[in-house]
């Protein structure tokens, strides 16, 4: 990786979270983790220099890359050139852009897509948030990412490290597994710790598409101050005969705060701040 990047002259960005996974045996993990098959479609956001990319194309039938630095898209275009050949199987199609304006100006049905990536860490929670929302997410997400996100991703009720991702993610998928990542195991080292996640669709959706958008704002208000009581945070968006009524149905303390609430209470909570009067 050091010989190619140096040949190449390519300095890395840190803003672009460049840390390379060249650790073949964590890379055969990820890999393991989304269970591919030959009728797999998966999306790959950041592919690098293409290693995962690499592993992806050996196990699935059809692999969408995403790329933001034009000078490793060059790279993976001479690495791949098979692959992006029109009529060859598995299939490359490889775009250089900035993933989260990709998939916010082409929404996509990615409901029969996994995603399996090594996602850059600065824009990992907005790409995650924009593509897990909705009944058009993919069906598996598999991405490696800053161990802290890692955490709130997986979290229980009432852990330190739930709230907003947990919950907006959570809705539609049911964490199944993780594993950390030494930073050795990436060229350069991060400086902070990593985890692979896994996360399955659910079968059923929680809520339907309607009232997503209640969901998120009740999630959102009830966590900016999470040493507040979220009643009186909800207040201020929501009249408040409303909210104590629905409070009460529910079995919610007026005092409680959101960390307390389970996903199944802020998804009944949502149903009922929603229903007509
Ligand atoms: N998948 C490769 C690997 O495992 O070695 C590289 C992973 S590296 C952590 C993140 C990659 O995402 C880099 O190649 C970086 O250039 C790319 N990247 C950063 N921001 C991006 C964005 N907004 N959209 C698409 N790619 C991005």
């Amino acid at each position: 990786m050091r010989e190619l990047l140096a040949r190449r002259d390519i300095q890395l960005t840190k803003s672009l979270g460049q840390n390379f996974l060249h650790d073949a045996h964590q890379l055969e993990r990820i890999a393991a983790a989304a269970e591919l098959s030959r009728t797999d479609k998966v999306l790959e956001i950041g592919p690098g220099l293409g290693p995962l990319t690499e592993l992806l194309l050996q196990k699935a039938g059809e692999v969408l890359a995403i790329e933001m630095d034009g000078r490793l898209v060059e790279v993976l275009c001479e690495r791949f050139a098979e692959q992006l050949a029109s009529n060859s199987a598995p299939q490359l199609e490889l775009h250089h852009d900035d993933a989260l304006k990709f998939l916010q100006r082409e929404p996509r049905d990615w409901c029969d897509w996994k995603l399996v990536a090594n996602l850059p860490y600065s824009v990992a929670s907005p790409i995650l948030v924009e593509l897990a929302a909705g009944v058009r997410a993919p069906k598996m997400i598999v991405v490696t990412l800053q161990l802290e996100v890692a955490q709130r991703l997986m979290a229980p009720t009432d852990d330190d490290h739930y709230g907003i991702l947990t919950l907006l993610v959570q809705l539609d998928f049911q964490p199944r597994g993780w594993f950390k990542i030494p930073p050795g195991c990436f060229f350069p080292s991060p400086e902070v710790d990593s985890a692979c996640v896994c996360l399955v669709r659910r079968a059923t959706p929680l809520l339907a598409e309607e009232q997503r958008e209640a969901f998120r704002r009740i999630v959102k208000k009830s966590f900016s101050q999470r040493r507040k009581m979220m009643l009186k945070l909800l207040k201020q968006d929501w009249p408040k005969e409303k909210l104590e009524a629905a409070f009460t149905r529910l079995n919610i303390s007026f005092l409680e705060r959101a960390e307390k609430l389970s996903l199944e209470q802020f998804v009944a909570l949502t149903k009922k701040i929603l229903e007509a009067d």
